[in-house]
C-alpha cells in the first residue's frame, strides 16, 4: 500500500484541500524539520507558507477575510500536515482558539482582529490557561485580573503557553472574582484577548522552556499588566464555559493531527518492511513484523472514525464533549502505538536522526498528556457519559 493509499483510505470529499496541503508540505522535507529540531527553532517559513495559502484562516468566516471552512476541513488540513512529516504544532492554536472568538467575541472584536489574522498580519497563537500550581484543575487557577477604571490589572503566571514568543495575541483565562464569592463553581473566570505586542516589557515577560521536542513553549509572567476592558471576550466571569467549548475544537484538531502522525508512521513502516531484506527476505514477510503494522493501521482507522464523528457534531452545533474527548484519546493512543511500532520495525535505524522517526516519535508522545491527559479523558467519560461518581 502506498503512502497516499494509507492517507486516503477513509474517503472524503476533501481531496482538493488535501492535495494542496501535500503540495505545500513537499517544500518542507525532513531535513528542514531536522535542522529546526536541532536548533529548537520556530518554523517561520512553514507558518508563512501556510498563512499565505490561507490554511490558517480556514475557520475564519469569509466576511472577515477567511475561507469559512468547516471543522472537518480544518481537521483534514491539520491531519495532512502531520501525515506529510511536517508539524502543525507551530500554528494549530490559530484554528482551535478561533471558536472562542467567533462564538463569544463581539462584532467589534471580530472586525478588529479577524481580517488581520486572515491576512497573516496578526498571529493568534498563544493560549494561556495552564498554570504551574493548578495543573489540570483549571478552576484553581490563580492569575487574577482586577478591574480598575477602563482597564484590568493582571497578575500571575502561566506555564506551557506555547508559541507565546511567536504570537501577537493571546487568549488568556484569568480570575476576575474570588472563588468563594461566586454563585457557581465555574463562575468568576474571564477570557481576555491580550495584545501581546503592547504588553511585552510592560508587565508581560515570556521565558522559553526547552522540551524533549521542538515545541516553542514558554512560561509567561504577568506583573501589573494593564489590559483594556474591551479585551474581555463575552461576559465577565463566564470564561470557563467559553474555554471548555473551545477545548472541544482543540481536541478534535489535535486528534486529527494524531491521525496524520499515525498515517506517517504506518506508511514509513510499511515501505521499510517491504524493502529491508534480512535472512534473505523482506522483513515484512514475517508475521511478527507485519502484524504490528496491521494492528497500528486498524487502531488508526478506528480512531479516524471517531474524529470524523466529533467534527461532524461540532459543526452541526451539537454537544460533542464526549466524542471530542474520545477522539482525542483514541487518536493519541493510535499515534503513539504507531510511533512505537515504527521504531521497532526499523530496528536500529529507527533511532537515526536522518530517518525522522525518532523526531516524530518525540513529537507525538505529547498527545496523551496535552492538551488533556488520558486520565482526565477517562474521568470525563466515567462521570459525564456513564454517570459514575465524580472522582476529583
Ligand atoms: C509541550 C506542551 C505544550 C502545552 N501547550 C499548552 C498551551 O499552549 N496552553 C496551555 O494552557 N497549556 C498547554 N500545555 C499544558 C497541558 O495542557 C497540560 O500539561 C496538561 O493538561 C496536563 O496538565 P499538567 O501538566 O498540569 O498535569 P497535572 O494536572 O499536574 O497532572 C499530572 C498527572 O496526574 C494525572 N492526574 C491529575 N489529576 C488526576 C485525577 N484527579 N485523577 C487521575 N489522574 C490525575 C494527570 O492525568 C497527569 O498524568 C502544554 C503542555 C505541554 C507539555
Amino acid at each position: 500500500m502506498t503512502a497516499n493509499a494509507i492517507r486516503d483510505a477513509a474517503h472524503d470529499d476533501l481531496a482538493p484541500i488535501r492535495e494542496s496541503v501535500r503540495a505545500l508540505c513537499a517544500d518542507f522535507p525532513g531535513e528542514y524539520w531536522r535542522r529546526l529540531d536541532r536548533e529548537r527553532a520556530y518554523p517561520e517559513e512553514f507558518v508563512a507558507a501556510l498563512t499565505k495559502a490561507g490554511f490558517l484562516a480556514a475557520l475564519i468566516p469569509e466576511e472577515f477575510g477567511g475561507s469559512g471552512l468547516t471543522m472537518t476541513a480544518a481537521a483534514a488540513i491539520m491531519e495532512e500536515i502531520q501525515a506529510c512529516g511536517c508539524n502543525g504544532a507551530a500554528c494549530h492554536a490559530q484554528m482551535y482558539t478561533m471558536g472562542t472568538l467567533l462564538r463569544h467575541g463581539s462584532i467589534e472584536q471580530k472586525k478588529r482582529y479577524l481580517p488581520g489574522i486572515a491576512r497573516g498580519e496578526l498571529r493568534l497563537q498563544a493560549f494561556g490557561v495552564t498554570e504551574p500550581t493548578s495543573g489540570t484543575d483549571t478552576l484553581s487557577l490563580r492569575t487574577t485580573a482586577v478591574r480598575d477604571g477602563d482597564t484590568y490589572i493582571v497578575n500571575g503566571q502561566k506555564i506551557w503557553t506555547s508559541r507565546a514568543e511567536h504570537s501577537d495575541l493571546m487568549l488568556l483565562l484569568a480570575r476576575t472574582a474570588p472563588r468563594e464569592q461566586n454563585a457557581s463553581r465555574t463562575a468568576g473566570l474571564t477570557v481576555f484577548l491580550v495584545d501581546m505586542r503592547k504588553a511585552k516589557g510592560h508587565g508581560l515577560t515570556i521565558r522559553p522552556i526547552r522540551t524533549m521536542m521542538n515545541h516553542a513553549t514558554t512560561e509567561v509572567f504577568f506583573e501589573n499588566l494593564r489590559v483594556p476592558a474591551e479585551a474581555v471576550i463575552g461576559g465577565e466571569g463566564e470564561g470557563f464555559r467559553y474555554i471548555l467549548s473551545g477545548m472541544n475544537a482543540e481536541r478534535i484538531l489535535i486528534a486529527a493531527e494524531c491521525i496524520g502522525d499515525a498515517k506517517w508512521f504506518i506508511a514509513k513502516a510499511t515501505a521499510y518492511a517491504g524493502e529491508r531484506v534480512v535472512f534473505g527476505r523482506p522483513i515484512g514477510q514475517n508475521q511478527g513484523v507485519q502484524f504490528p503494522i496491521a494492528r497500528a493501521y486498524i487502531g488508526m482507522r478506528a480512531a479516524e472514525l471517531m474524529v470524523r464523528e466529533a467534527a461532524a457534531l461540532y459543526e452541526a452545533g451539537r454537544d460533542c464533549g464526549a466524542e471530542a474527548n474520545m477522539a482525542k484519546h483514541l487518536a493519541a493512543e493510535a499515534s503513539w502505538a504507531a510511533a512505537d511500532m515504527c521504531v521497532q520495525t526499523h530496528g536500529g535505524f529507527g533511532f537515526a536522526e536522518e530517518f525522522d522517526i525518532e523526531r516524530k516519535f518525540r513529537e507525538t508522545r505529547l498527545y496523551t498528556v496535552a492538551p488533556i491527559s488520558t486520565n482526565l479523558v477517562l474521568s470525563y467519560i466515567a462521570e459525564h457519559v456513564l454517570g459514575l461518581p465524580r472522582s476529583y
